[in-house]
């Protein structure tokens, strides 16, 4: 797929900026702070409904405006096709358009536009906690399977309601009345992400394998496990298996719940481990292993998107080539040039000859 136009309108710093791009790579250069990374947030932003930074729309919103606009043309399915997003600050619905029909949720959209955003943080995803992997492993998920997307929200509303009730049972024990009915929702709705959970760890780890055996030369051997919560033996088991074990699982904990008043472990709290030749990277790892198996662990996303979709999703890379030695730089400019790419940086260096480039000075393009 191949994004060819955006124009923002009172997005971030954006007052009004038309883009054309290239079907290669699209270099983006400026100072800080002058709207390079807001430009890659409102990419990633036309592909799926969902910001990378930002907790809610109206940070999205130019500071003032009345309303937001992103709307781009993107080449997918073999026919150009239109996406809009109008955003309004207030409790105001966001509107969604698909070549110019009005759309219910993003979800409606999926496919269309998938992108892969890696920023220097996911460099250093393997040795960060457990948070930031799953945000990792969720986002992608998320964009690959709407279901998916559908349930962690459900999932997160009902953890959500069930804090609130264990909060408030010492000073009101009769709220106590519904945790078993919530405990049993969140049970089914956590057996279901660790179903998707198993499946999708399993795929991500063949491939990113793939891509650090070649990266190492065939040296290391990659190994990457899905950890869940103790009682699941078996994460690929039926999902009415599943939903048995995180039973039993709240059971053991149900007493420290009520205790601590604070929903204590879960599909919540899942995580992953990558081991290189058996050794755990988190507690051994080189800083250059490190780096190197979270570029494979991002190449290896997309090659998840490329089979869901036959298409190669638009690579959005933040910041990240500057924080990579020339041979690692390398590496992934080789292992993207089928593709469509975004690179960001303050130095353009080595890269101007790459394809097109942009300058960006205070929210306004200059090419
Ligand atoms: P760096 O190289 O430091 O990463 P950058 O070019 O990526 O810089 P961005 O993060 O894209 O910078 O832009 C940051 C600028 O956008 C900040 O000056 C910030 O104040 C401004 N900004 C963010 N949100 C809004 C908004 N809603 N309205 C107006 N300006 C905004
Ligand atoms: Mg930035």
């Amino acid at each position: 797929m191949n994004l060819e136009s955006v124009a923002l309108r009172s997005f971030r710093n954006y007052q009004e900026a038309q883009l054309t791009f290239n079907p290669g790579v699209n270099l983006i250069v400026g100072d800080n702070a002058q709207g390079k990374t807001n430009l890659l947030e409102a990419i990633a932003y036309l592909g799926s409904g969902k910001s990378f930074r930002a907790q809610k729309t109206a940070e999205l919103i130019r500071f003032g405006a009345e309303f937001g606009e992103v709307e781009g043309t993107v080449f997918a399915q073999q026919r150009k096709q239109t996406l809009r997003f109008v955003l309004f600050p207030g409790s105001r619905a966001r509107q969604i358009w698909r070549n110019g029909a009005k759309q219910k949720t993003a979800a409606d959209i999926a496919g269309v536009l998938p992108t892969v955003l890696f920023c220097p943080e996911d460099l250093l995803m393997l040795k960060a906690g457990a948070a930031q992997r799953r945000r990792f492993g969720d986002s992608a998920l998320c964009q690959l399977r709407p279901n998916y997307d559908a349930a962690l929200t459900q999932y997160n509303r009902i953890l959500e309601q069930k804090s609130r009730i264990l909060k408030d049972h010492f000073t009101d024990s009769r709220v106590l009345d519904i945790l078993p009915e919530y405990n049993l929702r969140l049970c089914q709705v956590g057996a279901l992400l660790i179903s998707y959970r198993a499946r999708f760890y399993e795929a991500l780890g063949a491939a990113a394998a793939e891509f650090h055996g070649q990266f190492s030369g065939g040296k290391e051997e990659f190994s990457l496990e899905y950890r869940t919560v103790s009682t699941v033996k078996d994460p690929f088991a039926p999902v009415s298996q599943l939903t048995e074990d995180l039973q039993e699982h709240l059971q053991q904990h149900s007493r420290a719940e009520l205790e601590s008043g604070q929903c204590l472990t879960g599909p919540h709290k899942d995580d992953f481990t990558v081991a290189l030749s058996g050794i755990d990277l988190k507690a051994y790892g080189s800083q250059g292993q490190t780096r190197t198996s979270a570029i494979s662990l991002k190449l290896a996303q997309r090659e998840l998107m490329r089979r869901e979709w036959g298409e190669e999703p638009v690579l959005l890379l933040d910041d990240v080539l500057s924080e990579l030695d020339p041979g690692r730089q390398d590496f992934v400019l080789n292992k993207i040039v089928s593709g469509q790419v975004f690179i960001t940086c303050c130095e353009p260096g080595r890269f101007t000859k790459l394809g097109k480039t942009m300058h960006i000075n205070q929210g306004n393009v200059m090419i």
